[in-house]
């Protein structure tokens, strides 16, 4: 997850996790996400409209034609995905993400203590 690739899409379970929960870093554990803000984009990656504010970074990527922006984990610096602006109200953002640098913990379920 630290080389920038993409998974094929529709490769991550994520994708169709349905459940009330929180998104974390699968290296480190950071929270990222929470499952209120996901939205299906049809494009086979999970994909959000906010991330927690705070705990992700990010820098333009210009590796496609079109400028596109990395974000990453604030905490390790692990890939996480790319931020576009095509994405739903209220943000018009869309996070879409790499479902393996991902982890999903159900809100019945205590966080994870972060990792180093
Ligand atoms: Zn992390």
């Amino acid at each position: 997850m630290f080389e920038e690739a993409t998974e094929r899409p529709w490769s991550s379970a994520l994708n169709d996790e349905k459940r009330d929960g929180t998104y974390v870093c699968a290296a480190c554990y950071l929270p990222l996400f929470v499952s209120e803000i996901k939205f299906d984009s049809g494009t086979g990656w999970p994909s959000f409209y906010q991330p927690i504010e705070g705990n992700t970074g990010s820098k333009n990527d210009w590796k496609l034609i079109l400028p596109r922006t990395e974000y990453h984990c604030a905490r390790c610096g692990g890939h996480q995905g790319h931020v576009f602006d095509d994405g739903p109200k209220p943000t018009g953002q869309r996070w879409c993400n790499n479902g393996v640098a991902l982890s999903f913990v159900p809100a019945t379920e205590s966080l994870p203590e972060l990792r180093a």
